[in-house]
This record gives structure tokens, C-alpha cells and sequence, in this order.
């Protein structure tokens, strides 16, 4: 959106009292997500009152929740849903052209059928650090897991061409980014719509193969098409990190089958088991959701025996939210709030604990680290095992040298260098490791 924005002639400005044009671009998955998109658009509602002309908001709020809106937030002159991100450019210059009458008439609303995909050649503006980035592979989904409402959002599952996705990382790579983030709804789908079979490996040896130091990581694997071509992508792979993001939901077979997940018990252990064997050393991730209706104690007590048998390197934890519209809303028994957040606490105790050993058991193991910031207590970094924003990171301290060398050497680091890394100790989320005597040239 910024790169449309800017290719018409507007300028990015980080500063809201500076801006001309206010765009919020908003999330609505969960009850939370919903509460803080509503929460931000009142709160830069009140720069209307100072120079901002135009108060935009874009993405799943409006598309989601429609015309009730216009009532609700008045201050709002435009709304733009997720079918039609390549015409904001337009729509911003007739909402500029018309006339409100002072907020008398509602804002100028548009919301189409989700079916956009980014568009081919558009320069990208990254609003991440410059040494990382996301990259899109496809858009919507069609899983309809019953507490979800992401596909009546997003829209049917659409690849991106491969391409297309090449051209855009090489552009990415060239530019100096050091980490390629793979999403989608669902990655492991990619290509399911214009091959009928998940074209994930093809794509993924396609983009091992361009030239440069970087890292790839593919995010948000649907478990059930995490095949051994796949993890055979990963094992001879240049640049991807030997890293997947697997949402579970849960592991008891009653409350998958309850949340319309494809997946078994049996199936999800085979599976861990296969993906171990195959990548050893193969950090993986997890998501859970905790008190889905119908979970019982000894659902939840089951899912707490899987961590110890999973032994996952990061989990990610949710209370189950019911979504207005979705089957699982309506579904009998619903699990009280306070029992869903202490399931939830529980279980990310839990974790924790796993967590921290498998840390510490790095200890005296070298890594390499994509340097992120220096904070008060010296650099960070995150390491293969690390996903931007969501796990842990690694604590890097300077070498036992005399003081003098030690600042010089920390000085010559910069955000989005990699370096090779000695462990030296872990707590639950933190890795600490010390930085090489010698820096690379
Ligand atoms: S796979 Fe993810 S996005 Fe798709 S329906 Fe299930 S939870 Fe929602």
C-alpha cells in the first residue's frame, strides 16, 4: 500500500501530526485484535481535529463487520476492505474531492470481494527493520477451521505465480535484506489452486537457489501437508532455516475434530517424529488454543502430557475467543473466560520450563546470529531457532578482552550483520552468547 501510495505521488511520513492523510490498516481475527483496531482508529481520530484531512481505514475491520461502522465511527472519511488494496490510490482522490458537509454524510465506503493479491512489479517499502522482511506467497485460506473467520475475511486461498515471489525476494536480497519471512494464511497450501498439490518444495529450492547471504523462513505450516519432500527441501537447503512454524490448535482428536482441523493425534506424532528424523536439529513452533468448547480437564491435562512428549522450542498460547459467525460460537459446552485464561497460564508454565532446557542445551554450541539492535545491556540478535517478533532472542556479550579492543569490536557491529556466536548460557527466553574474538571483515 505504501508503494502504490508513493508511486501516485504521495509522501510517507512517520510523524501522524505531519499528515495529511491518516491510513490505519486494521486486524479482526479475535475479540482482542478487533478491540485495539477500534481503539487506534479513535485514537488518531482526533488529529482530524488538527491538520489530517482524510481519516482512512483499511483491511479486515471493514470487511468483516461492514456498514454498521459508518454510525459508529463518523470521524472516519474512507473504508477500504481487503479486496481492494490497489485502489486505494484512487479512492483516496475522490474521498479528498467530496464534500462532507462537515461529517453530515457517512464516509465513502468500499468493500469488495476479498480476492487481491499483491501486484507484480510493485516497487515494496518495507516498514520492517531493513535487514528483514515478509514476504506474501499467497493470499486467503479454505481450512474453515469452525472458531475461525480468516477465509470470510481473506477470501478463497490464491497462490502467488513463483515468479512473481522470486523476483521480489531477489529485489529484497539485492537491496541488502538479510531474512526472507515466507506467509500466508497457510504456506504448506501454496499452489494447491492453480497445481491441485502443494507446490511449497518447488518454490522453495526455486528461491534457495538465488545467490547471496540470507536467510529463508517459511511461517504458518498447515501440519498436514508438512510432507517428506518438504522437510528434504529443508535438509539440503542453503538458506532456509531448518525452522517451522506449526499451529497444532490441540491434541486431543475429539476437540480437533470439534475445530474441523485435518489433523489426528497419531497423525501429529508421526509427523514430529518424521520431522526429526529427517532435520535433526530442527527448531519447531507451535500454537495452542486453550478451553475450545467441549474441553474437559482431562482434554487439557492431555495436551499438557503432549508438551513433554512434543518437546517443542517455542509455543504460543491462546484462549479461545467465540467469534460472532463462526460454527464453533454456538457450540455447547462454552468454557468459562477464567477457566480458558488459567488453562492457558498453565500451559505456558509448562512450556517454560521445556522451554529454558532446551535453551541451556545449547550451551558451548557456536551459532550464527542476524544482529538486530544494541540495547542498554549491549547487542541482540536472533538466531536460526528465533522467528522475528514471536520467540526468543540471543543475548550477545563482548569477549573477555581489555576494555579498549571490547569497544572497538562492538563498534564494528551493525544491525543486520551475521555473526558466528559461542553459547554461553540460556534463561527461559534468552540465549547469551559471546561474540567472536576476531570480527569478520
Ligand atoms: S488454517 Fe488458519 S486461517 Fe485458515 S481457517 Fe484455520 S485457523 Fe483460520
Amino acid at each position: 500500500m505504501i508503494g502504490l501510495m508513493k508511486e501516485s505521488g504521495y509522501e510517507q511520513t512517520a510523524r501522524p501530526e505531519e499528515a495529511d492523510i491518516l491510513a490505519i490498516n486494521t486486524c479482526c481475527f479475535i475479540q482482542p485484535a478487533t478491540e485495539e483496531s477500534l481503539d487506534r482508529i479513535v485514537e488518531y481520530a482526533r488529529y482530524k481535529k488538527e491538520n489530517c484531512r482524510l481519516l482512512v481505514v483499511l483491511g479486515c475491520l471493514p470487511q468483516r463487520y461492514g456498514r454498521q461502522l459508518l454510525d459508529l465511527l463518523p470521524e472516519v472519511d474512507l473504508w477500504l476492505g481487503t479486496g481492494g488494496y490497489s485502489r486505494l490510490p484512487e479512492l483516496i482522490g475522490a474521498a479528498l474531492a467530496r464534500d462532507r458537509e462537515n461529517g453530515k454524510r457517512p464516509g465513502l465506503f468500499t468493500v469488495e470481494k476479498p480476492g487481491w493479491l499483491p501486484e507484480p512489479g510493485l516497487a515494496r517499502v518495507l516498514s520492517t527493520a531493513p535487514y528483514t522482511a515478509y514476504v506474501k506467497i499467497a493470499e486467503g485460506c479454505e481450512n474453515h477451521c469452525r472458531y475461525c473467520v480468516i477465509p470470510r475475511i481473506r477470501g478463497p486461498y490464491r497462490s502467488r505465480p513463483p515468479e512473481e515471489i522470486e523476483q521480489e525476494v531477489r529485489e529484497l536480497v539485492d537491496s541488502g535484506v538479510k531474512e526472507i519471512n515466507l506467509v500466508a494464511q497457510d504456506t504448506t497450501a501454496y499452489g494447491v489452486d492453480r497445481e491441485g498439490c502443494s507446490a511449497l518444495p518447488q518454490l522453495l529450492s526455486r528461491l534457495d537457489r538465488i545467490e547471496g547471504d540470507f536467510w529463508l523462513r517459511v511461517l504458518y505450516a498447515y501440519p498436514d501437508r508438512v510432507s517428506d519432500e518438504l522437510l528434504a527441501v529443508f535438509y539440503g537447503s542453503e538458506h532456509l532455516c531448518a525452522y517451522l512454524d506449526l499451529p497444532l490448535q490441540h491434541i486431543s482428536g475429539k476437540i480437533l475434530k470439534a475445530m474441523g482441523r485435518h489433523s489426528t493425534p497419531e497423525g501429529i506424532l508421526r509427523l514430529l517424529e518424521r520431522i526429526r528424523q529427517l532435520v535433526p536439529g530442527m527448531a519447531l513452533r507451535t500454537t495452542f488454543i486453550l478451553g475450545y468448547p467441549g474441553e474437559t480437564e482431562e482434554d487439557f491435562d492431555g495436551l499438557l502430557s503432549f508438551l513433554d512428549v512434543a518437546r517443542f522450542d517455542w509455543v504460543g498460547a491462546f484462549p479461545y475467543f467465540p467469534e460472532e459467525g463462526t460454527p464453533a460460537a454456538v457450540l455447547k459446552p462454552q468454557i468459562p473466560p477464567a477457566v480458558r485464561e488459567r488453562r492457558r497460564q498453565e500451559l505456558l508454565a509448562k512450556q517454560e520450563a521445556i522451554t529454558a532446557e532446551k535453551n541451556r542445551a545449547l550451551c558451548g554450541k557456536h551459532l550464527k546470529v542476524l544482529v538486530e539492535k544494541n540495547t542498554a545491556d549491549g547487542w541482540v540478535g536472533r538466531s536460526y531457532r528465533e522467528a522475528p517478533e514471536i520467540d526468543g532472542l540471543v543475548r550477545l556479550a563482548p569477549v573477555n578482552l581489555p576494555a579498549r579492543t571490547r569497544v572497538a569490536r562492538t563498534r564494528a557491529i551493525n544491525p543486520g550483520d551475521f555473526l558466528t556466536v559461542e553459547v554461553t548460557g540460556a534463561e527461559t527466553y534468552e540465549v547469551y552468547a559471546r561474540l567472536p574474538a576476531v570480527m569478520p571483515p
